[in-house]
């Protein structure tokens, strides 16, 4: 596996490593300690992330897992609140374990449609069952919606959920954005207007921006302090983390090139909506991401034959597998991975 050229890794955004600017930048960082709040760079990237996310503050944590964990505990300090989140995202795929052991919520999955989101009628009846017994409640919402398609979740979208979600009885609205950067791009709009509808939003800076390591928790002021208690309990305090965080500022400063993965990515969904066989997902507002499925073939089995092509993806729910496109990826990959697709289709 380790001969795959990255050109053909299609895996994940996180696989960016950070290029020759963001490592200069990660060498001449002047550093403090963030334990004892004096790291210059720390202090920037917490006030850059801030204006970004158009919150009072921002708190630079190790992991986006670990800022989703953080904002669940400091919004809901009462075991068995209620957290409710698409069944299909990160949180309830990848983070439900944690939640319940550390935040000892109760997970409350909603069905998605397909854009995304969860449906209303569905939230509406999901806050209102919690209302009924007085339970603290927490409505998670993801932009973009990666184990989707990609798709870029609008403000009218937003708006209406996280209204939805408070009229009925949500004490809390989080936004996992770990990819909100692509969204805003997708959209032509600032990250602060797609933060706004939530109290508390995660925004990770080791995806398309190419940090090698980081997230950023932005809300009101009393909320990041309770969060930086919340870290330094879960051990997410860091000391000369300025190294990391000046990187992390230089992916910030690129936040617009992201549309060149958007085109590349499609590109990609052209050329292999052209591979017979294939169903390329088509999502209203697409970022990074291209899902495709060949109908009959499940998606472990196709991640299998593309992988025997040297393509590298991986396999979602109910027969889809995921592209992530990023910026070390070129536009000469796009007829080598269409190749694959019609190999692995049998053609
Ligand atoms: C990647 C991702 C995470 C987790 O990020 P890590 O930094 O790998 O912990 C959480 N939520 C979403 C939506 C993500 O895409």
């Amino acid at each position: 596996m380790s001969a795959v050229p990255v050109l053909l890794d299609f895996r994940s955004d996180t696989r960016t490593a950070p290029d020759a600017a963001m490592r200069a930048a990660l060498a001449g960082a002047e550093v403090g300690d963030d334990a004892y709040g004096d790291d210059p760079c720390v202090l920037r990237l917490e006030e850059a992330g801030a204006r970004l996310l158009g919150k009072e503050a921002a708190l630079f944590l190790p992991s986006s897992t670990m800022t989703n964990l953080v904002a669940v505990l400091a919004a809901a300090p009462h075991p068995g609140t209620r957290l409710l989140t698409g069944a299909h995202t990160h949180v309830a795929r990848f983070e439900d374990a944690g939640m319940r052991r550390f935040a000892r919520v109760e997970m409350v999955p909603l069905a998605q449609g397909d854009d995304g989101a969860p449906g209303p009628d569905a939230l509406v009846a999901a806050v209102r069952e919690g209302a009924r017994d007085g339970r603290p409640q927490v409505l998670s919402l993801e932009n973009t919606c990666m184990l989707h398609t990609g798709n870029a979740l609008d403000l009218a979208a937003l708006d209406r959920l996280a209204g939805l979600a408070r009229e009925h009885g949500a004490g809390h609205v989080h936004l996992d954005g770990a990819r909100l950067a692509n969204a805003a791009v997708a959209l032509g709009l600032p990250v602060e207007k797609l933060a706004a509808p939530a109290d508390s939003v995660t925004f990770c800076l080791a995806k398309g921006l190419g940090a090698p390591v980081g997230s950023l928790l932005g809300a009101d002021a009393s909320f990041v302090d309770r969060a930086r208690e919340l870290r330094l309990q879960l051990g997410g305090t860091m000391h000369q983390s300025g190294v990391l965080a000046a990187a992390a500022l230089e992916g910030l400063a690129r936040l617009d090139r992201l549309a060149d993965d958007h085109a590349l990515a499609a590109a990609l969904a052209r050329a292999l909506a052209s591979v017979p066989g294939a169903e390329v997902a088509e999502p209203p507002h697409r970022t990074n991401i291209v899902t495709v499925r060949l109908p009959g073939v499940d998606a472990a089995e196709l991640r299998h034959r593309l992988a025997e092509r040297e393509v590298l993806v991986l396999p979602l729910d109910h027969g889809w597998v995921r592209f992530v496109v990023h910026r070390e990826h070129r536009d000469a990959a796009v007829p080598v991975v269409a190749r694959a697709l019609a190999g692995a289709a049998g053609g």
